[in-house]
């Protein structure tokens, strides 16, 4: 069963680009846009972690943190806050009044992810997605499988760590010496044309003729998981 996250957040953007991320990590995922209505949610159900903004309309994230904290139903799940740049000290107040991380604002979506993932590592390590799914792919980190539309995959071993670095990041794009480093790791004599080697096997692996390829090449740049893959174009 995967992990039930509740996002309290009122910017819309926002809660659309968290909300993405996280379902293709195969979280669940709710979400309100007021303290208030987090506050109701909450006495509905019992999410596994909350994303908890700081400025919120209808009761402040730091006042329902520590009502949350105050009842015994929901005192122990993991709370991540987030707070706008310059609110330092709000921060220190934040974690006193009993949340468990904070992430400032602009933050990259990657980080974020790490630091829900390690939150629930703790808290509940059984539901913690090891499965990452963008469109019809999906790769199961712990079985090391790859699946496109239900079929399984094969590939070798470096083409499974580059389409899980690339799904990690999914939107950005990497140059070949940043996938050397992410996916070989610091076996820096390897030529920077391997990469392109092993994304055309990575390709050949993934895409039959009728498919979409989910991995875009930037000209003079380098490669990229299309993060719109598998999405009707808006
Ligand atoms: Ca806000």
């Amino acid at each position: 069963m995967s992990a039930k996250i509740l996002i309290v957040e009122d910017e819309e953007p926002l809660i659309t680009l968290l909300r993405y991320n996280l379902e293709a990590e195969g979280y669940e995922v709710d979400t309100a846009m007021r303290g208030d209505e987090g506050e109701t949610k909450l006495r509905e159900t019992t999410p596994d972690l909350v994303v908890l903004d700081w400025m919120l309309p209808g009761l402040s994230g730091i006042e329902l943190c520590r009502r949350l904290r105050a009842r015994p139903e929901t005192k122990q799940i993991p709370i991540i806050m987030l707070t706008a740049r310059g609110e330092e000290s709000e921060k220190v107040r934040g974690l006193a009044t009993g949340a468990d991380d904070y992430i400032v604002k602009p933050f990259s979506v990657p980080e974020l992810l790490a630091r829900v993932r390690a939150l629930l590592r703790r808290s509940s390590p059984d539901r913690v997605a090891n499965t990452l799914a963008i469109g019809d792919i999906s790769l199961d980190r712990d079985k090391k499988r790859v699946t496109r539309n239900g079929r399984a995959i094969d590939m070798g071993p470096t083409e499974f760590r580059m389409l899980e670095f690339l799904m990690e990041r999914a939107g950005r794009v990497f140059s070949r010496e940043q996938l050397l480093d992410g996916v070989w790791g610091n076996e820096n004599y390897i030529d920077e044309r391997t990469v392109d080697v092993h994304v055309g096997r990575l390709r050949k692996a993934l895409n039959r003729a009728d498919e979409d390829d989910p991995i875009r090449t930037v000209r003079g740049s380098g490669y990229a998981f299309n993060d719109r893959f598998g999405k009707s174009p808006a």
